[in-house]
């Protein structure tokens, strides 16, 4: 009775009943409450962190064996063990990231004391991918506690076991005041990023990072945005063939291809590449045995939309080794394609599976010209015995981050930042794409592609050359018989073609996540007395002001 009378006073006192509000509420009130903010609360919540993935170390391995056939050593590499250096790093050095950063100080300021303080932003949201569903939620989350905020945690819906781990285990070994994990899809995740945040870290793909930035701009959130994109991987005609073999095909074919920095594919000679053909072959004959299915080390791909979709990627080009599929299991073989061209699929977008093209290029120099033509990618890869040439990529080249003469071994370094850099802002504005069939005036050119652009045989890229070119249909094809594509349609396209290699903004790991969660407050403290001297700025203004 008193129950229900409780519940009754609360409806008519207009208490929300929605479960998710509430528990965003909830989560507010313990941060205004500076509930996260001491140095032994946060070590409390890494050290729980930390006992979870020891705790249950074995509970993860066979989620993430039953979400991807992921083998137990590369849960502990790239799942378990990143997270748990991450969370010791981070309770090594907590007081001390966490104290004022004292900085130079100019004439005018020389009695006071300056100094940045790092707070954290309050309630923030982290979405996480599934293709490395450990790691990809607690590496950001150490850096969101650490920095003493309160979290909501918004596993991936495709890597179920674990998402269930993550949700009914992982709230135990956290103060659940200031900690929730919350399950969906795209419809919830929508739901959800109606809400307001103080901060929104997302790991996903470019298309979902577009949806995640216009609805944290609706509150003007700050977010931090980890995309993917393809990956160049470089190899030059001076370089040990089946070494540079054994390095791409373990990143490639690591965790069945879906890692964000694998290389995507290879630049090379045509020379190069039958040199490295039967070194591939015999890497991945080595790694993975005569028939790669029966292999415990291969992974499988996560679902069967995924696998259709990479399935319909194997008849790019033509397929030198692998190339067999089996939809029951989801398995693809560890496949290289030759022979493909820049405006099939496989090379438009990002493979994020076990599936290597080599591209030919005819110099070093084609091959720098080949990755500058294209987004900058996440992660760069350049092989050869030459320093000079390693070097020369490098610095005529941009991508989120760069590695020489292996795969993504740069990623692993807690010293160094991982994230990627944004857009390419030098796209080539034109109105009638190079490929286009149709040979009519600027204005016909812009309404047909933008309206017909299959029948034309037109890519998603030469849309985004004509949109980006032209925002608005020439003036021509105003006032003529061809209707202007609807705004809904531009943004549609427009969605669609720049999200597409996006490598992201923002980074972390290490001491670069305690950062990211934290805002960096300027602050200068001055004493209250002093007033003769610091008298001399006030007006009425005269040369002696512009002594001081
Ligand atoms: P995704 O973008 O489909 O999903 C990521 C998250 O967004 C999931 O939690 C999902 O539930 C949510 N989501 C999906 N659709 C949504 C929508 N319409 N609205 C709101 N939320 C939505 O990405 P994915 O398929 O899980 O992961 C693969 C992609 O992630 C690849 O592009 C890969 O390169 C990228 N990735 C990047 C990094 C990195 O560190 N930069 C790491 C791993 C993966």
């Amino acid at each position: 009775g008193a129950e229900q009378g409780r519940e009754e006073k609360g409806c008519w006192q207009g208490l929300r009943m929605d479960p998710l509000a509430d528990t965003l509420q909830r989560l507010r009130e313990a941060f205004s409450a500076g509930r996260t903010r001491s140095p032994e609360f946060r070590a409390a919540q890494l050290k729980g962190l930390g006992r979870f993935l020891q705790e249950n170390k074995q509970l993860l391995q066979e989620a993430l064996a039953q979400d991807l056939h992921k083998s137990t050593f590369e849960s502990e590499v790239s799942e378990i063990h990143i997270s748990q250096s991450e969370i010791d790093l981070a309770l090594r050095n907590l007081r001390s990231w966490m104290k004022d950063e004292k900085v130079p100080k100019n004439l005018a300021t020389q009695l006071d004391s300056a100094f940045i303080r790092k707070e954290p932003f309050g309630l923030v949201l982290i979405i996480a991918p599934w293709n490395y569903p450990v790691n990809l939620t607690l590496v950001p989350l150490v850096g969101a506690l650490a920095a003493g905020n309160c979290v909501v945690l918004k596993p991936s819906e495709f890597s179920r076991s674990t998402e269930k781990v993550l949700a009914e285990v992982l709230p135990r070994y956290l103060d659940q005041s200031c900690f929730a994990v919350v399950l969906g899809g795209p419809q919830e995740t929508g739901q959800l990023l109606e809400h307001k945040f103080d901060y929104i870290f997302f790991t996903g793909s470019p298309r979902v990072g577009r949806i995640v930035m216009t609805a944290a701009a609706k509150h003007l959130t700050p977010v931090t945005l980890e995309l993917g994109g393809k990956n160049p991987c470089y190899v030059d005609d001076d370089c040990d063939p089946q070494t540079v073999a054994n390095r791409v095909a373990w990143f490639r074919y690591f965790n069945c291809g879906q890692t964000c920095v694998a290389p995507d594919y290879v630049l090379c000679s045509p020379h190069t590449r039958e040199r490295l053909l039967p070194a591939l072959q015999s890497a991945i004959t080595r790694f993975y045995g005569e028939d790669p299915r029966r292999s415990p080390s291969l992974g499988r791909v996560v679902s069967d939309k995924h696998f259709r979709r990479l399935r319909g990627l194997l008849g790019c080009g033509r397929v030198a080794i692998g190339g067999q599929s089996d939809e029951d299991e989801r398995y693809i073989a560890p496949t290289v394609l030759v022979d493909v061209q820049e405006t099939e699929p496989v090379m438009q977008e990002e493979i994020f599976g076990p599936i290597l093209p080599i591209v030919n290029v005819g110099s070093l120099d084609e091959a720098i010209d080949f990755i500058n033509r294209r987004e900058k990618p996440l992660a760069l890869y350049a092989f050869s015995r030459s320093s000079q040439v390693v070097k020369r990529v490098l610095a005529q080249t941009s991508s989120g981050g760069f590695c020489g003469n292996d795969g993504f071994m740069h990623m692993t370094l807690a010293s160094l930042p991982f994230g990627g850099v944004g857009l390419t802002p030098s796209r080539k504005p034109s109105l009638i794409t190079p490929n286009s069939t149709h040979p009519g005036s600027p204005a016909e050119a812009w309404s047909v592609t933008v309206s017909l652009p299959r029948r034309f045989g037109l890519t998603t890229q030469d849309i985004t050359y004509c949109v980006h070119g032209s925002e608005h249909p020439p003036k021509a094809c105003r006032s003529r018989r061809q209707a202007p594509l609807s705004s809904a349609a531009t943004e549609k396209i427009k969605a669609k073609s720049t999200a597409r290699g996006a490598s992201g903004m923002g980074s972390y790991h290490g001491k670069f996540s305690f950062d990211t969660f934290s805002h960096h407050r300027a602050c200068l403290l001055r004493r209250p007395g002093l007033e003769k001297i610091y008298s001399i700025r006030y007006p009425p203004y005269s040369p002696r002001n512009l002594r001081m």
